[in-house]
C-alpha cells in the first residue's frame, strides 16, 4: 500500500495560533520577507511593516499575498511610529509571541571611512536605527508577551571580525549581539527569549549600499565549507524555527547560518 503525502492539519502546525510583528520587508529579496514566508507556512499570523510610501509599493502585494493582518507604516526614526505600530499590534491581536528586528543604516561615508571619521550625528543614526530601535521594540512589546515569546534580531559577522567596507555598522552589530544577551538575562524570567542571527552576504537593497559586495559574496563561498552563501529562505527557516516550541530551551545566543564561512580563518 502506498500512502500519498498530506499536510498538516493548520492546528497541528508549531506557530497554530501564534501571532507576532514582522519588520523591515522592502521588497521580495528582504530577509524579512523570508522570516514572513516561513512563520506564515508554520501557521503563524502576521502584521508587517513598511518604512515610507516608496517601499510600501513593494511590500503592500507581499504583505496580501501572505494574509498579513495589519499592514503598519513604521519609521523608527519617527518619533512615536514604533509604538503606535505596536499598540495597533495588541488591538488587533490582544497578546504577541514573536517579532522580528530586521532594520539598520548606516550613512554611506561611515560604511567605507574610517571608523574614527564618523561624526556623532552619523553614529547617533545609525546606533538608533540599527540597535536601539530593538531595545524600545522588546519594552513596548513586553506588556503584550504575558506568555513570553522570542524576539529576533539580524547582525552579521562585521560584529566580530574587520569586513572591509562595513566600518561602523561592525561597532553597531557588536552592540546589537550584546544588546541580545543582557535582554535576554532582562526578559528570561518572563520566558521571552532573544536572538541575534547572522546570516552571510546577500544580495539585497541594504546590502547594495556596501561597496564591492559581489566581492564580498565571492569569497564568502569560497571558503564556506558548504561552498556557497546563503538564501534569504534558509534565513527565514532558521528564524521561524526560533520562534517554535522547537527552541524553547534556548536564549541570548548569536545564531550563524553562513554556510559556516564564520568557522574559517
Ligand atoms: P533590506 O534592504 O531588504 O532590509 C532593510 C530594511 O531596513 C528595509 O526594509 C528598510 O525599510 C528598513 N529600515 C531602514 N531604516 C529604517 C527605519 N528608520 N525605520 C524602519 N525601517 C527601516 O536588506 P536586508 O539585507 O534584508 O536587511 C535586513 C537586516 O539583515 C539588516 O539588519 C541587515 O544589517 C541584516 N543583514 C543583512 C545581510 C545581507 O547580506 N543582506 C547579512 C547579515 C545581516
Amino acid at each position: 500500500m502506498t500512502m500519498g503525502t498530506t499536510s498538516p492539519t493548520p492546528a497541528l502546525l508549531p506557530l497554530a495560533c501564534k501571532k507576532g510583528l514582522i519588520t523591515g520587508v522592502a521588497n521580495d529579496k528582504s530577509i524579512a520577507y523570508a522570516v514572513a514566508k516561513a512563520i506564515v507556512a508554520l501557521g503563524g499570523e502576521i502584521a508587517i511593516t513598511y518604512q515610507n510610501d516608496k517601499t510600501a509599493r513593494y511590500t503592500q502585494p507581499l504583505a496580501e499575498a501572505l494574509g498579513a493582518k495589519l499592514f503598519l507604516k513604521l519609521d523608527v526614526a519617527e518619533p512615536g511610529s514604533l509604538e503606535g505600530v505596536v499598540a495597533q499590534c495588541g488591538d488587533t491581536f490582544g497578546t504577541v509571541d514573536f517579532a522580528l528586528h530586521s532594520m539598520a543604516f548606516c550613512n554611506a561615508q561611515d560604511l567605507h571611512g574610517r571608523v574614527i571619521d564618523t561624526t556623532e550625528s552619523g553614529f547617533e543614526a545609525a546606533m538608533n536605527v540599527s540597535c536601539h530601535s530593538f531595545l524600545r521594540l522588546a519594552k513596548a512589546l513586553e506588556p503584550l508577551m504575558p506568555q513570553g515569546g522570542s524576539l529576533i534580531t539580524m547582525s552579521y559577522l562585521g560584529a566580530e571580525r574587520v569586513v572591509r567596507n562595513y566600518g561602523v555598522m561592525g561597532i553597531i552589530k557588536a552592540a546589537l549581539e550584546s544588546a541580545v544577551r543582557y535582554m535576554a538575562y532582562d526578559l528570561g524570567p518572563k520566558g521571552i527569549r532573544v536572538f541575534a542571527v547572522s546570516p552571510g552576504p546577500i544580495m539585497t537593497r541594504a546590502a547594495s549600499g556596501i561597496a564591492n559586495f559581489n566581492n564580498l559574496i565571492e569569497s564568502d563561498a569560497q571558503k564556506a565549507p558548504l561552498g556557497r552563501t546563503v538564501t534569504i529562505d534558509e534565513v527565514g527557516a532558521l528564524t521561524a524555527f526560533l520562534c517554535t516550541p522547537g527552541s524553547s530551551g534556548m536564549t541570548g545566543q548569536t545564531i550563524y547560518v553562513d554556510a559556516g564561512a564564520h568557522i574559517v580563518a
